[in-house]
């Protein structure tokens, strides 16, 4: 099969010919029809994040929001069937064991392993998946559309839905990219009223499309729920003066620096600063049913698989609206 590889942190990726991998006793084999182009394969390329770093299997195929077909199960496998479409999120493999495993938040298990990080991903023809981890795609939804809310959109209905936001509250989202530009259409199918704040007049557009009551380059009227998708220090600072009192700071997007806060600010308006890291299976059941629904759309281009190098320099380069999405020719 043809994948495209990483061979070394900050080596530019290559297309290669491997061997089609066989699934274990608990796995499924998926032909991939789409894999979306995260901000993290970029920052897993370039050896970032010392934690992912640490863990990062080499040489990787990276890709942890597929969509695909189950090719073939293991012997063991009972929920799926050769045939069924799934996709496949960046949480891989979790224990069941530890205590936030049994309390319903396996995105915290430290025995986690990670699609397109600790294990082979989806910027390939194929790749294998634990089948109690795959999604069911719901029969109306396209596979390049819904590859990004793996990932992206995972992550953004978690975090609001971590957030308390209720409807008619307002919320205030900080950088429209793949992420936030969901998360837009999440806070409106809560029914919350949400305003966009991006610097770029391109990222403001999408986010009218998706339904943002206001849009600008700073100073949204005050929000209950901020959440901020940009990897920007600047963005956490204003998001934090554009709270409400009482209002909850959703971390999202991961700058390399700490963000200052201010105590007597904290104290004296009672804000809560929360962070949120992707989403667990019934996270993305709620939102693959949302998006069947209509309510949740990812804007997306296209590119072919062999070019995911190329991918991952336009997103570095902040050309991307929306996702991009690698398909195999
Ligand atoms: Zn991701
Ligand atoms: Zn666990």
């Amino acid at each position: 099969m043809k994948a495209v590889l990483l061979r070394g942190f900050g080596q530019p990726l290559t297309l290669e010919e491997l061997a089609v991998p066989q699934p274990l006793a608990d796995e499924v084999l998926v032909k991939v029809h789409a894999c979306g182009v995260c901000h993290s394969d970029l920052h897993l390329a370039e050896g970032d994040w010392d934690l992912l770093k640490d863990m990062t299997k080499l040489p990787l195929v990276l890709g942890h929001e597929v969509v695909g077909v189950v090719d073939s199960v293991g012997e063991n496998v009972t929920s799926l069937r050769a045939g069924d479409r799934v996709g496949v999120p960046w949480l891989h493999w979790t224990c069941g064991k530890c205590e936030y495993c049994r309390e319903g938040r396996e995105v915290l298990c430290s025995k986690q392993t990670i699609t397109g990080v600790t294990v082979d991903g989806g910027y390939a023809e194929f790749l294998k998946a634990k089948a109690e981890y795959c999604a069911k795609i719901p029969a109306n939804l396209e596979s390049a559309a819904t590859a990004p809310l793996l990932c992206a959109g995972l992550t953004a209905y978690r975090a609001l839905k971590q957030s308390g936001l209720a409807a008619g509250q307002r919320l205030t989202v900080y950088g429209i990219g793949g992420l936030g530009h969901l998360a837009i259409q999440i806070g409106k199918a809560k029914g919350a009223v949400v305003s966009a704040v991006d610097i770029e007049e391109a990222k403001l557009e999408l986010a009218k499309e998706c339904g943002a009551d206001w849009t600008g380059r700073e100073k949204p009227e005050r929000a209950h729920v901020a959440i901020v998708t940009a990897a920007n220090v600047k963005a956490y600072e204003t998001a934090l003066k554009g709270l409400k009192k009482g209002g909850t700071l959703m971390v999202v997007g991961m700058p390399a620096e700490p963000f200052p806060v201010s105590a007597v600010r904290m104290v004296s308006g009672e804000y809560r600063i929360m962070g949120s890291a992707v989403g667990t299976r019934q996270d993305l059941r709620e939102l693959l049913e949302l998006a069947a629904e209509g309510q949740v759309r990812c804007r997306h281009e296209v590119r072919p698989l062999a070019e995911a190098g190329a991918a991952l320099e336009e997103l570095k380069r902040n050309r991307v609206s929306g996702r991009l999405v690698l398909q195999a020719g």
